[in-house]
């Protein structure tokens, strides 16, 4: 057909053609429970709404500078002031279109061919296919189940070369829920700064959603030479339930602050005016409405987890951070029901979806086989319905 190389280096992203799969089918009138893409199910709070309208009233709907509105690069400085006693000036911010963005950003402008990037695994699916996109090499690095899925630095340690140009930090994760301690980053930065070409990018896009008093901490947070290694990215999406309105931000090294605004100054421009200035509500606003989501997530992630490991067959570790449970269902691997024998996590899913309508993402999207990821940021009357139809489905199949 004519495509270039690149594009035939990357495939479909998996959460999100687990969301349209399940969109479709209810659109046909099928009762599917989906626990499928990781989008807050509650309504954007609306003081934030309010914003976006006066912008438009307002007649804020023009270009702005390709790198954000200045009102909301000194938000984001303000909130990593405050939240995380870290201080950045606005040269070292660029607003791009969702978290997503940022990171793909920043594998453009950092990985050239050879470049490596290290992927502690189970990995949020996009991250490798971002780097392949942009030229570089996903390492991919297996993190252990007895060891919460989280990286050591003796691991870590035996993958970093003088190509590894980025390491991935994701934490809370997605999909597992794991979250460091600040001991825990400071080893993995002392590592680290051994290899003086690795950056770290930092995604913190789950930093408010975190159960059971953990404190979140930045790996940014380590010491001022990893500070200056990192880069940080998060946003406004899963926070604030903001997914649609694409609005996420680095901030770390002004020179790659800049070269990222001069990528978006030749591919998106800005990222939506009027979402911005809703951003600005959101940082400065109110914060009771991410407490009360955050509870009914705390709620909702204790009856899952619960659920999943009552189910036989099934265990399933305490995610500390996120909305994800990432269950262990390689007791069902070879298993069948009929004439179908269930050999994969993807085997599995589709199982779920065609015999019981419940969609969830296979864990060998993120790469992990045997495991599935169900987001518990749908309804708790959902979440009950959910469940009851896997553990009749997972009831039906023989070995
Ligand atoms: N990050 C979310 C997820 O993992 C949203 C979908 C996506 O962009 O992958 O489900």
């Amino acid at each position: 057909m004519g495509l270039s190389d690149r594009i035939g280096r990357i495939k479909p992203s998996p959460t999100l053609a687990v969301s349209a799969k399940s969109k479709a089918m209810k659109a046909q009138g099928i009762d599917v429970v989906s626990f499928g893409a990781g989008e807050p199910d509650f309504d954007t709070p609306q003081h934030i709404k309010e914003a976006a309208i006066q912008a438009i009233k307002d007649g804020f709907t023009k270009y702005t500078p390709a790198s954000g509105i200045d009102e909301l690069k000194e938000s984001v400085c303000a909130k990593f002031s405050r939240d995380n006693g870290l201080n950045f000036d606005k040269s070292q911010v660029v607003i791009s279109c969702g978290g997503k963005h940022a990171f793909y950003n920043l594998a453009q402008v950092l990985l050239n061919p050879g470049d490596e990037a290290i992927i502690p695994a189970p990995y949020w699916v996009s991250y490798p296919d971002m780097v392949r996109l942009a030229g570089g090499t996903p390492v991919i690095v297996k993190t252990e189940e007895n060891n919460g899925f989280k990286l050591t630095p003796d691991t870590l340690d035996t993958v970093l070369t003088d190509k590894t140009k980025i390491v991935v930090i994701n934490s809370p994760s997605n999909p597992t829920g794991a979250a460091y301690t600040k001991k825990e980053l400071t080893d993995l930065g002392n590592v680290i700064l051994k290899y003086p070409n690795a950056w770290v990018i930092s995604d913190e896009i789950y930093e408010k959603i975190v159960y059971d008093g953990y404190t979140f901490v930045s790996i940014a947070n380590c010491g001022e030479e990893i500070r200056k290694r990192t880069l940080i990215i998060h946003g406004v999406s899963k926070t604030y339930a903001m997914t649609g309105w694409r609005i996420g931000f680095t901030v770390g090294d002004a020179a790659i602050i800049k070269a990222v605004s001069m990528l978006q100054s030749q591919s998106t421009s800005n990222p939506t005016s009027i979402a911005q200035k809703a951003a600005v509500a959101a940082l400065n606003g109110p914060q009771d409405a991410v407490s009360k989501m955050v509870s009914a997530f705390h709620e909702r992630r204790n009856y899952t987890i619960s659920r999943l490991n009552r189910m036989k067959g099934v265990t399933c570790l305490n995610p500390q951070g996120a909305f994800y449970a990432f269950a262990n269902l390689n007791s069902f691997l070879g298993k069948g029901y009929k004439d179908t024998r269930l050999n994969s996590g993807y085997d599995l899913a589709t199982y779920l979806l065609e015999e019981v309508n419940v969609a969830v993402i296979p864990g060998d999207a993120f790469g992990q086989k045997g495991y599935l990821r169900l987001s518990f940021a749908t309804s708790m009357e959902e979440i009950k319905k959910g469940l009851d139809r896997i553990e009749e489905a997972l009831g039906k199949l023989s070995s």
